[in-house]
């Protein structure tokens, strides 16, 4: 049987009564336990709700007509994020069946790109907590903190420190709405617990102007401190979740570079941990090429791979691509490395440029002349792969994209910059350029190109595909890290489940609709991985795919019963 005792709530099964303790109010305001208009007689007599509702017992179904009644009647993108916050911040099952059942058209709501419009907003459109801030002011404290969170079961734990917002850069404590968005993207898209789920914030203040000046902006109104204190708080942080959730994964969501890298490299061996933004960007971009190598009847070791952008996201990418051909083909990493050619903001990325090397960077560069301009660095290199990662819009031209055909008959040209103008072509002009022989994928979404009288759907690498089954499958079997050869797998089980009719569009990437099903296939296929190199922290149960399914939230109301002690 279920309880929620002290107000804890460990919801494994909806098939168990579940024994509430809290009643009255207490229930309608807690928004996990919440069911609204939806408590049934018994529940109502049981919880002492009577009155406290309107007479009528509506059904779940009926809500959610309801909800999208109000959703849709808003034209504001924003006005839409509020409304969804708000019902999130009422009744978690609600606002999850809505989400789950509307992911295509709700995805940019909660998450990218009005996600970001809302982070800029925070501090005017804040309404009530959800997660933890850790502060500076914090220090020393973080473990103690940590029981003030009324949930002792935490399977994913998603932190920012607001530095490098999506694309918008450093938003201090209004960063909070990019692990509270990611997070319900995890529950919506990958079946994870919204109790276990736990957004952080650390806040160690911003270099924003703007925010320092604005009176209602929420977090510390101090400019960044130096790194000894920062990395003493990420440390402080770290062994605080290890003592207070000793199973949960941590996701390292929007750090600047200088920051992501040496965190990644510090705790990646130790403790379960991953950074979507390298990683899991990485194996989405892996997965679009695999689709592609499945396109072309190729192989990704016989390839010549140009990025343009050096930036996280090439390097993610790159040190995904370069595990992927290791172990396709067995090939050295030192040899796979030798396959790119990176491009920064001065140019090919070499070691004797005229600025000392970012660190990330060192393991790609080579030893040429520096070429400062992209189709010189193309002619010179005769690439199969283009990959846009710069963050710069329209730079794959016309001449760039005709010069690929000139060193393959499908050439692949990803422009994964987001969002839609800052991605280095369109679909349609790769398609057009083309003569439709490119196999194109963006970071933002494009519409289906008609050409010729045929239709091309170009993929859109949304990291979506990939984290939420990740981080599924290694919270479940209480895996002790996240290796790259998991992110390996989950990419290869990715491209694996692109149909042939969809490969006949063109498209490198399933269906976004059947993103459950590919949570729960690459959930599989990581637990799978860690049984088999004894990095489990559970015994393996006889069928791997069931004890996942049977692991995963679905957005349905518990029956209560009043506690009985
Ligand atoms: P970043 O700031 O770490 O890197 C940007 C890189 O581009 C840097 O190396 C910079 O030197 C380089 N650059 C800037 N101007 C350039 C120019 N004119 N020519 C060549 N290189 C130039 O950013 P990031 O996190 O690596 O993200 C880069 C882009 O990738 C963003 O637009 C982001 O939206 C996108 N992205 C897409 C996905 C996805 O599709 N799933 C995931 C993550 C990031």
């Amino acid at each position: 049987m279920g309880i929620v005792k002290k107000r804890r709530y460990q919801m494994e099964s909806i098939d168990e009564p579940l024994e509430v303790i809290v009643r009255g109010t207490d229930v309608l305001n807690e928004p996990l336990l919440n069911k609204g208009t939806a408590f049934t007689e018994e529940e109502r007599d049981a919880l002492g709700l009577r009155g406290l509702v309107p007479p009528k017992v509506v059904d779940i179904e009926e809500q959610v007509v309801r909800v999208l009644e109000n959703y849709r009647r808003k034209t504001d993108p924003l006005e839409k994020f509020i409304f969804l916050t708000s019902l999130h911040d009422r009744n978690e099952t609600l606002y999850y069946k809505v989400l789950t059942e509307n992911l295509m058209e709700m995805t940019p709501i909660v998450y990218t790109p009005v996600v970001g419009a809302a982070c800029q907003q925070f501090g005017h459109i804040y309404r009530k907590n959800r997660g933890m801030y850790i502060s500076l002011n914090d220090k020393g404290r973080i473990r103690e903190m940590f029981d003030n969170w009324n949930q002792d079961e935490i399977d994913i734990i998603v932190i920012s420190d607001g530095s490098r917002i999506l694309g918008l850069g450093d938003l201090g404590a209004n960063g909070m709405g990019i692990p509270i968005g990611k997070l319900a993207l995890y529950v919506a898209g990958g079946g994870v617990y919204p109790c276990k789920t736990l957004p952080v914030l650390l806040d160690t203040g911003t270099n924003n102007q703007e925010l320092l000046d604005d009176p209602l902006y929420l977090g510390l109104h101090q400019k960044r401190g130096d790194d000894v204190e920062y990395y003493e708080m990420v440390d402080e942080f770290v062994k605080a979740v290890q003592d207070r959730w000793p199973k949960a994964l941590i996701q390292w969501e929007d750090f600047t570079n200088d920051h992501a890298f040496p965190i990644l490299n510090k705790y990646r061996d130790e403790v379960l941990c991953f950074n979507d933004d390298i990683q899991g960007t990485g194996a989405v971009a892996l997965s679009g090429l695999l689709g592609g190598m499945r396109m072309k009847g190729e192989k990704l070791a016989d390839q010549r791979i140009i990025f343009y952008g050096a930036g996280s996201a090439a390097v993610g990418i790159a040190d995904m691509i370069v595990a992927g051909i290791v172990e396709e083909s067995g090939m050295s990493e030192e040899d796979a490395r030798k396959l790119f050619w990176l491009l920064d903001s001065q140019g090919l990325v070499v070691h004797d440029g005229p600025r000392p090397l970012q660190d990330h960077k060192v393991p790609y560069a080579r030893h040429e002349e520096l070429i400062p301009d992209l189709l010189d660095v193309i002619k010179q290199v005769k690439p199969t792969i283009l990959v846009g990662v710069s963050g710069q819009g329209q730079t794959f031209t016309e001449d760039v994209v005709k010069e690929m055909l000139n060193y393959s008959d499908q050439p692949i040209i990803f422009a994964l910059s987001n969002p839609t103008t800052k991605s280095e072509c369109t679909a349609e002009q790769a398609y057009r350029w083309t003569d439709g022989k490119a196999i194109f994928a963006s970071g933002s979404p494009f519409d289906p190109v008609r050409m010729g009288g045929k239709i091309y759907v170009p993929g859109q690498g949304n990291n979506m595909f990939i984290f939420p089954g990740v981080g599924l499958g290694a919270a479940l079997c209480q895996a002790s890290k996240v290796t790259d050869a998991m992110f390996y797998t989950a990419a290869k089980t990715l491209a694996e489940m692109v149909t042939e009719e969809e490969l006949s569009l063109r498209t490198v990437y399933p269906d976004l609709r059947k993103i459950r099903k590919i949570s729960a296939t690459i959930a599989v296929g990581i637990c799978e991985m860690a049984f088999a190199s004894g990095l489990a922290g559970i015994e393996e149960p006889e069928d791997i795919r069931e004890f996942v399914e049977s692991k995963m939230f679905h957005p349905e109301y518990p029956r209560y019963v009043a506690a009985t002690e």
